[in-house]
C-alpha cells in the first residue's frame, strides 16, 4: 500500500491505480486529515470511524449528479460557500472530488479561486484518472500522487495474453499487434486489464490517412497521459508492380498513409511539443526511399518523400529543441514481405553486407535510440538498419 504523504498538503490530485484503489486512498487520506488519533489515520478514533461510514460532517464528495455525466458550477460554487463555513468537529474541512476530470470548464475554474485562495483548513482531494482533462491551472495547484499498478496483479488468462502481444510485438506485425491491443482496449474492464500488463497503457486505433481521426487519437492520449515525449510514425503500406500497372487510388493509398499520415501525426503533437519545448519525432522510411526499388516506384516515391520532409521539419523544429529522425529500414522480417519466397528472401539477403535479413527487434532498437535522449544531439538524420546494403 503506497504511504501517505506527511506533511500533508492542501491540494492532490490523485491519478494511476485503478478506480476502487484511488477512492480507497482518498478515503485514507481524509481519514489523515481529520483523525484525531495520535497516528493519524488512526482508524480506531471517533473520526477516522465516521470517516470510514461516509458521516464525517467535515468531510464531503463530489460527484456529477445522478442523471448526468459532469460535475457542474453550482455544486462548486455550493462547495466554495462551505468551504468558507468553519470545521464543525475537527480542525480541517475535507472536499473530495471524484471523477475530478467529471468538472466541465466553468466548475473548474470555479474550484480553482478556492484552491488558490481558499481558508487555510480546507483540503482538496482531486480524484482522476484523466487528468489531462483538468486545465493546467487547476493540476499546478494540486500535489500530484501517482499510485502504482500493484494491486491489479495479472491473471493467468490475462498473462497468457500479455505473453501473446510481447510475441506479436516481437514478430513485428503491426496489424496483428494493433488488432490485439483494440481488442484488449474494447475489452471489460478496459482499463485495469491495460494496466494489468504492468504499465500503464492506452490503444487507440486510428487511421493516419484522417487528419480528424489522428487528432482524436493524440487527444486521448493526452487526457489519459498529460505529457507527449515521443512519437513513432510507423504506419505504412506497400504496393508492387509495374509503373504501367498502378491505378490512381493505389497511387494516393500509398501516398495518404506513407506521407499524408507522418504530416498528419506530426502536426497534431506540435502544439503539445512546441508547447514544452522538448521531443522527439522518428519516422520510418524505407531504404528504397534512399536509392529507389523496381517495382515500387510509388512506394520508393512515399519513402524518399518521407525522408526529405523530416530533415525539413529538423530544421524547422530544432530551435524549438524537437528532433526529427529517421530509420530507414532494409528487407526485414515482417508481414509486409510475405509475398516474397523463402528462396527470394534468402537472395534479397545475400545484398547486404551482413548477408542475411533484419529482424523487427534490429529495427526497434534503432528506433528506440533515436527516440531517447541518448540521441540528444542527433536530428535530421536517416539512419539505415539494412545490414549494410547501402554503404
Ligand atoms: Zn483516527
Amino acid at each position: 500500500m503506497m504511504e501517505l504523504p506527511n506533511p500533508l498538503s492542501h491540494a492532490y490530485l490523485i491519478t494511476g491505480g485503478g478506480g476502487d484503489s484511488r477512492a480507497a486512498f482518498a478515503g485514507r487520506l481524509a481519514a489523515a486529515y481529520l483523525c484525531e488519533g495520535d497516528t493519524p489515520p488512526c482508524g480506531r478514533c471517533r473520526a477516522c470511524r465516521k470517516v470510514g461510514k461516509g458521516s464525517h460532517p467535515d468531510l464531503s464528495r463530489t460527484a456529477p449528479p445522478p442523471d448526468k455525466a459532469e460535475i457542474t458550477v453550482e455544486q462548486i460554487r455550493a462547495l466554495r460557500a462551505d468551504a468558507y463555513v468553519r470545521p464543525n468537529e475537527g480542525r480541517r474541512k475535507v472536499y473530495v472530488i471524484d471523477p475530478a476530470d467529471a468538472m466541465n470548464p466553468a466548475a473548474q475554474n470555479a474550484l480553482l479561486k478556492v484552491l488558490e485562495e481558499g481558508p487555510a483548513y480546507a483540503a482538496f482531494l482531486l480524484v482522476s484518472d484523466r487528468p489531462g482533462k483538468l486545465l493546467d491551472t487547476v493540476r499546478s495547484r494540486c500535489e500530484l500522487l501517482s499510485l502504482p499498478r500493484e494491486d491489479a496483479l495479472p491473471g493467468p488468462e490475462l498473462l497468457e495474453r500479455a505473453e501473446t502481444l510481447a510475441e506479436l510485438l516481437l514478430a513485428g506485425d503491426e496489424l496483428a499487434c494493433a488488432q490485439a491491443l483494440v481488442e484488449l482496449e474494447l475489452s471489460k474492464p478496459k482499463a485495469e486489464e491495460l494496466s494489468a500488463l504492468g504499465v500503464p497503457a492506452l490503444a487507440v486505433q486510428a487511421d493516419v490517412a484522417e487528419e480528424g481521426q489522428v487528432v482524436r487519437m493524440v487527444d486521448n492520449v493526452l487526457e489519459k497521459f498529460c505529457q507527449l515525449d515521443i512519437l513513432l510514425c510507423a504506419a505504412g503500406v506497400s504496393h508492387l508492380g509495374l509503373i504501367s500497372q498502378i491505378d490512381g487510388d493505389q497511387w494516393r493509398r500509398l501516398f495518404a498513409v506513407n506521407v499524408d499520415g507522418v504530416h498528419h501525426c506530426c502536426r497534431a503533437v506540435l502544439p503539445h511539443m512546441l508547447g514544452r519545448k522538448s521531443g522527439s519525432i522518428v519516422t520510418v522510411s524505407s531504404m528504397w526511399g534512399q536509392v529507389g526499388a523496381s517495382c515500387e516506384a510509388a512506394y520508393s516515391a512515399t519513402k524518399g518523400a518521407v525522408i526529405a520532409y523530416t530533415k525539413a521539419l529538423a530544421k524547422e523544429l530544432g530551435p524549438s529543441n524537437i528532433r526529427v529522425n529517421c530509420v530507414a529500414p532494409g528487407v526485414i522480417d515482417t508481414s509486409m514481405n510475405d509475398h516474397l519466397s523463402p528462396k527470394e528472401l534468402a537472395v534479397l539477403g545475400e545484398e547486404a553486407a551482413l548477408c542475411r535479413i533484419g529482424q523487427p527487434r534490429e529495427v526497434a532498437e534503432a528506433i528506440c535510440f533515436l527516440a531517447s535522449e541518448r540521441a540528444s544531439f542527433i536530428t535530421g538524420q536517416v539512419l539505415s538498419v539494412d545490414g549494410g546494403v547501402i554503404v
